[in-house]
């Protein structure tokens, strides 16, 4: 038996360190039962935990589509567990506990998850695969599932321009929110010829800038966009948490393809699990010469390094992004010029999101053709959402774009039909869809369609409880915060709308209030030189449009 105990965020946060510790000791009093315990990634339902998998049978290889034999999931346990647990298992060759009730067992045969339900069930894991095998921590455990064969492949068998012709055919999009063809970026950048880096004042000032950032000769760059800052979502964290060394593999194989020698990884620094996890990944990979000099034995180079993110949201803008790395302020600037082209230190840079690059080793390993035939016709492959609000199972899941999101909410998510008022995706630049337009499949396009985003993956599910008023205002709250100041439009337009906001409120707003809200968010929407600010009265206006009788009862003119 193999028992894995998730040690991503949240369930440490509720004890699985000390889970871990008392299986250990456990198994250490009763050798015969022949148990490896190790700490692993994250199982998705994270309201439950601290989860722990129980597997038997021999460990699937990466992409393999095989599971263990056998696999229990528990949920919900502590140390006072741990007796119970191995003593089960060592009774127990494969099966299934069978426990009378009262037992010492039973409260464990309770905590079972039952994983024929929905929420496991309709899950196509491609970026979260294998989790539940792989020890964060250690590169053995992420070669023994098969990784880093992706990036040896293309090293020693592909020439870059195959690699993008693969990632184009895959129809893989940008994952942070944008939905850009990844394969077109990528075929910018390594059409774009390489720069010596601009001896800018900023960069050479920079407290951030090292020899490496400094080099003699032209350079393009690769950098990983983890600055994940949406209200709700930790999909990227939890990629960055469980599985390190794939968007490292990620990363190497398109600077392989785009001729970038040099990347960065720009994380918040809120994120110190991530942190602590990915500079471990990039010294075991550097040992095992996967990373750095004449990787794989071959003639390609490529060394990555981590900048912190301050915790500014608007970082995670591409332009604002390379400004921080630069040891510039985190502000954006106009494009074009695009960052593919005039990127970091006026370097040709490709920037692709945490769960784009997760994405890359599995369709190098699988093919174009297999990840093309996942999801909808323009929006093909998986997607990561993390689960919040008002529903049962509030948590981790990926699933197959085109999707509907009643099956999201209500099947996987147990949520209670007619209990559910709304759904807000795509954090404070999306938008909330009503329960009535639940039948939409989830992809980019039905997303836009209805006033909202996919954005990077957070799902809040709203109950009938919720104030539509109040959730607008939150969200406009968030981006007066963060607006970083450099155009008036929202520096002044977004304060202009929260103030609205809150007088109708208060029930103190007219009619003529309403319609200059409107106004105005169409204004940001047009004028502002950002996404931040561009998108930020999408909450708004989706909640107008949807809910405009929430709005109408606030107003002291209401007729
Ligand atoms: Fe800054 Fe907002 Fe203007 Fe973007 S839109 S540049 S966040 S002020």
């Amino acid at each position: 038996h193999r028992i894995g105990v998730c040690t991503a965020s949240g369930c440490l946060s509720c004890g699985s360190r000390e889970v871990l510790k008392a299986i250990e000791q456990e198994a250490a009093a009763r050798p015969e039962a022949n148990l490896r315990i190790e700490g692993v990634g994250c199982m998705g339902l994270c309201s439950r935990g601290p989860l722990v998998m129980v597997q038997s049978g021999p460990v699937p290889a990466e992409n393999s589509g095989a599971g263990a034999e056998t696999a229990f999931l528990f949920k919900e346990l502590t140390p006072a567990d741990a007796p119970a647990l191995v003593a089960y298992l060592e009774q127990q060759k494969s099966d299934p506990p069978t426990v009378a009730a009262g037992s010492t067992a039973s409260s464990l045969a309770a905590k079972r998850c039952d994983l024929s339900a929905p929420f496991f069930r309709r899950q196509v894991k491609v970026v979260l695969e294998q989790f539940e095998n792989i020890d964060p921590e250690r590169i053995e455990s992420y070669l023994a599932a098969g990784g880093y064969r992706a990036l040896l492949d293309c090293l020693h068998h592909r020439r870059p321009v195959e690699i993008i012709d693969e990632i184009t055919r895959s129809g893989l999009r940008g994952r942070g929110g944008g939905g850009y063809p990844v394969g077109l970026k990528w075929s910018t950048v390594a059409k774009a010829g390489a720069f010596v880096p601009q001896a800018g004042r900023s960069s050479r000032q920079s407290a951030g800038a090292t020899a490496a950032d400094r080099p003699d000769g032209p350079r393009k760059y690769v950098i990983c966009n983890a600055d994940e800052g949406d209200p709700g979502a930790f999909m990227d964290r939890s990629v960055l948490e469980c599985a390190p060394h794939r968007v490292l593999e990620g990363m190497a194989i398109a600077a392989y393809a785009v001729g970038a020698d040099f990347g960065y990884l720009y994380v918040r620094a809120e994120y110190p699990l991530a942190v602590e996890r990915l500079r471990k990944a990039i010294v075991q990979a550097e040992k095992r010469g996967l990373l750095g000099r004449n990787i794989g034995g071959s003639a390609f180079n490529f060394q990555v390094e981590i900048r912190l993110g301050a915790g500014a949201f608007v970082c995670g803008e591409e332009t604002a992004l390379l400004a921080s790395i630069e040891g510039r302020r985190g502000q954006p600037r106009p494009r074009p010029p695009y960052p593919a082209e005039h990127g970091l230190w006026g370097c040709p840079t490709l920037i692709n999101n945490v769960e784009t690059l997760a994405n890359v080793a599995a369709i190098i390993n699988r093919g174009a053709d297999w990840f093309a035939a996942l999801g909808t016709e323009k929006s093909k492959g998986t997607k990561v959402f993390a689960l919040a609000g008002k529903i049962k199972n509030t948590g981790l899941i990926e699933v197959p774009m085109g999707i509907s999101i009643h099956e999201i909410v209500h099947e996987m998510g147990s949520g209670e039909v007619g209990g559910i008022k709304a759904v807000q995706t795509g954090g404070p630049s999306g938008g909330c869809i009503p329960a009535e337009h639940f039948h939409l499949p989830v992809d980019y396009e039905s997303l836009q369609a209805e006033g909202s985003i996919m954005g990077s993956g957070g799902m809040i599910i709203m109950d009938e409880g919720a104030a539509m008023v109040d959730v607008a205002r939150f969200f406009m709250e968030f981006c007066v915060e963060e607006s970083c100041g450099k155009c008036a439009p929202c520096r002044v337009g977004t304060t202009q709308v929260l103030l609205l906001l809150e007088k109708i409120g208060r029930g103190e707003g007219t009619a003529a209030d309403l319609g200059q809200l409107e106004e105005l968010c169409h204004l940001l929407q047009q004028t502002s030189l950002c996404g931040l600010g561009q998108s930020a009265a999408n909450p708004v206006l989706s909640t107008l449009r949807f809910f405009r009788r929430e709005y109408e009862q606030l107003l002291v003119d209401n007729t």
